[in-house]
């Protein structure tokens, strides 16, 4: 089993996004979205040091994702990479020297292979992620509303996958969002559903794949345990608690358990 890549999800979600993947030569982080006091304070609770962060991946240009970016790079000399517009978007980050790549591209940085590939969402030119090291693989997505055949493809049997499960639609429907935005998060261009999410994960899931991630859950229209049990059901894997806050896959036969959890809006967590 090869275990060379790590996650490290500092948050998820609508008030700020920012996680890292620790690699053989240090850490990259995938979008910028809290100040970075908050991010070093949370890089500190689970023991990382941001003097060893190599590079910067950006997925989009919405404030929950970038919001950090200036002020960080005023103290980082890493590598920058975001989309061919995502980084054309706003004047403050065009002024940054972002290498650009076109989604479907992919670079290696700090010994570790991205992979990008087109999310669809309204924004420019989304993208998500697969990270590959040493036969290792992580599989990053979130901010899509639907998950296109490339997406399927780059996200399938990755050792660590988070994939967005932002909304459960009743709750959503019922809620106290105006139907206008409703339909901005349900549509192609939005968020996923808990149902999407739990869709979709048994054809990306293989006996390689170790944790699922439920990332981007709105604290409005979501709960971490509705989340949680919907994938858990697809997968026919069983609630580790009552509160349903994460759920277990015995496999037998040597393959490794998975394992299904929620990243926060405000608890970093790791994924090893
Ligand atoms: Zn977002
Ligand atoms: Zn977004």
């Amino acid at each position: 089993m090869h275990r060379t890549l790590h996650l490290h999800i500092l948050g998820s979600g609508s008030k700020g996004n920012c996680a890292l993947i620790e690699g053989p030569e240090g850490l990259i982080m995938i979008d910028n979205g809290f100040s970075r006091r908050e991010i070093i304070a949370r890089m500190h609770e689970l023991d990382l040091d941001e003097g060893d962060v190599q590079a910067l991946l950006l997925t989009h240009e919405h404030s929950d994702h970038i919001s950090g970016v200036t002020v960080w790079c005023r103290r980082f000399d890493g590598a920058l990479f975001a989309s061919l517009g995502t980084a054309d978007t706003k004047k403050y980050l065009a002024s940054l020297p972002f290498t650009p790549f076109t989604p479907g591209a992919a670079f290696d940085v700090a010994g570790v292979h991205v992979e990008t590939f087109p999310t669809s969402h309204d924004v420019v030119n989304p993208v998500g992620f697969r990270f590959t090291c040493a036969g290792d693989a992580i599989g990053f997505a979130t901010d899509t509303g639907v998950l296109t055949p490339g997406a399927m493809k780059a996200l399938r049997d990755c050792r660590i996958l988070a994939l967005e499960s932002n909304h459960d639609v009743p709750t959503l429907r019922t809620g106290s969002y105006p139907r206008f935005l409703q339909d901005r998060i349900i549509s192609e261009r939005g968020h996923l559903s808990n149902a999407q999410a739990a869709a979709a994960v048994p054809k990306l899931v293989t006996e390689r794949t170790e944790q699922l991630i439920a990332m981007h859950i709105s604290q409005e229209n979501n709960r971490p345990s509705l989340a949680v049990r919907a994938l858990a059901e697809a997968l026919g894997a069983t609630l580790d608690n009552e509160l349903g806050s994460s759920a277990t896959l015995e496999r037998g036969d040597g393959i490794p358990a998975l394992h299904i959890r929620a990243a926060g809006q405000n608890r970093p967590i790791s994924c090893w």
